[in-house]
């Protein structure tokens, strides 16, 4: 039958945890390589799952055997075995869009070829203060530097706001391969999941997001007084971004819009992303149900993606206290048409993605009055 598939997800986190949802809404049995206890184990009781790490060749080959097609909540995955596995089971999207994304290097030197607009950047091949002085040079200052793998929420960023800065920051990502990027001065941050199909490339509205200290922290859909011709193009940008990948799935794409109101790509992921968190409520199909139905080559209609009532979405981060989270959503719990979703992680660490809040309304601005009292208590509560 058309549910009998059996999907492999290299990853247990809150993101394998909401294709769980989806997958369980479908009688779809989803196989999980992580620890065990892992959040996406907790929600689906069989045993098809895998004790391991997705970095470790032999538990993706153990999932391999388990299952039909293989995906993943995460980029930082093993590729080799996964390039491995592939003449077994179907893998999506393709193991070389995992490896070239999972390089942030990799995946602009990628894009560049396909004229996508990004910000000016330099690799770095001794990562000595010599050589970022130079980069510093020409990319003028501030500048990002950025650990070309395993980043994420930030953690692979440092701001060098000038040539002093050049020692702390070197320190602070030693022994990880390096690349700088010239500062973009953006007025917002924009976000457009697509979802790529077997002869498809579709996508679900441009969201604004709001990072602080380099994490997500909201997501407005749709993105606040955004002219719809800036709209479009964040639209088509996206799409031909993800379109020179190959593979099925939901990919996020992030994107600045610069004071000119032109646009350029911040990072793609070949995943299911926290900013598309807010298609559960906002959305007929979320980005997990998508993610899902494209893999497994089932009908997506286009007009599932569509956007139901403006929806803000907040995450609920680790604060200085190990109960921060629960403290947060309790808040919640007393705002009309707020939807909380917990990750089960367990104590709460500072940074760590614990959960999220989506707040639906007729309009953003009702949206807005009725989160904001959530985003004040999240305010207080940071670490
Ligand atoms: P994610 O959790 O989204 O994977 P990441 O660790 O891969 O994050 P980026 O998305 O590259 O990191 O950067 C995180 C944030 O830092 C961006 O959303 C943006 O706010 C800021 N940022 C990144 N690059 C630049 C830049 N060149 N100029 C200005 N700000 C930047
Ligand atoms: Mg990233
Ligand atoms: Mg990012």
């Amino acid at each position: 039958m058309w549910n009998s598939p059996k999907v492999g997800i290299l990853g247990g986190g809150q993101l394998g945890r909401m294709l769980v949802e989806s997958a369980n809404r479908l009688n779809i049995q989803a196989n999980i390589l992580d620890a065990d206890n892992s959040p996406a184990k907790q929600i689906s009781a069989h045993d098809g799952h895998v004790t391991g790490s997705f970095k470790e060749p032999d538990a993706v080959r153990k999932l391999a055997e388990t299952c039909d097609v293989i995906t993943a909540e995460i980029e930082h995955v093993d590729t080799y075995a996964l390039e491995e596995v592939a003449s077994k089971v179907r893998v999506e999207p393709s193991w070389q869009a995992i490896r070239t994304i999972q390089n942030k290097f990799n995946q602009k030197e990628h894009l560049r070829k396909y004229g996508i607009p990004m910000a000016e950047h330099r690799e770095l091949v001794n990562n000595t203060p010599e050589e970022l002085a130079q980069i510093g040079e020409q990319l003028g200052y501030p500048m990002m530097l950025k650990s070309k793998t395993m980043a994420y929420d930030g953690r692979g960023n440092f701001h060098v706001n000038s040539k002093e800065d050049i020692p702390e920051a070197l320190e602070a990502l030693k022994d990880r391969p390096l690349y700088s990027e010239k500062w973009a001065y953006f007025k917002m941050e924009l976000a457009v999941m697509v979802i790529k199909t077997k002869d498809d490339v579709l996508s679900y509205p441009t969201v604004e997001t709001v990072q602080e200290d380099s994490i997500c922290k909201l997501v407005y859909a749709p993105a606040r007084n955004v002219p719809d011709a800036i709209n479009q193009q964040a639209q088509a940008l996206a799409r031909k971004a993800v379109s020179v990948f190959e593979g099925k799935g939901a990919f996020g794409v992030e994107m600045f819009l610069l004071e000119d109101n032109s646009l350029m790509l911040c990072e793609l992921a070949s995943r299911i992303h926290n900013s598309g968190h807010w298609t559960i409520e906002g959305c007929a199909l979320s980005q997990f149900d998508s993610h899902i139905r494209a893999i497994l080559d089932l009908p997506i209609p286009p007009k599932s993606l569509e956007l139901l009532q403006p929806s803000i979405m907040l995450n609920i981060i680790g604060g200085a206290t190990p109960d921060s989270h629960l403290k947060a959503t309790q808040a919640a719990l007393s705002i009309p048409n707020a939807s909380i979703h917990l990750y089960s992680k367990g104590a709460a660490k500072p940074g760590r993605k614990m959960g999220h809040v989506t707040v639906t309304a007729a309009t953003m601005h009702e949206a807005e009055t009725m989160i904001q009292p959530l985003v004040d208590v999240v305010d207080t509560m940071r670490a």
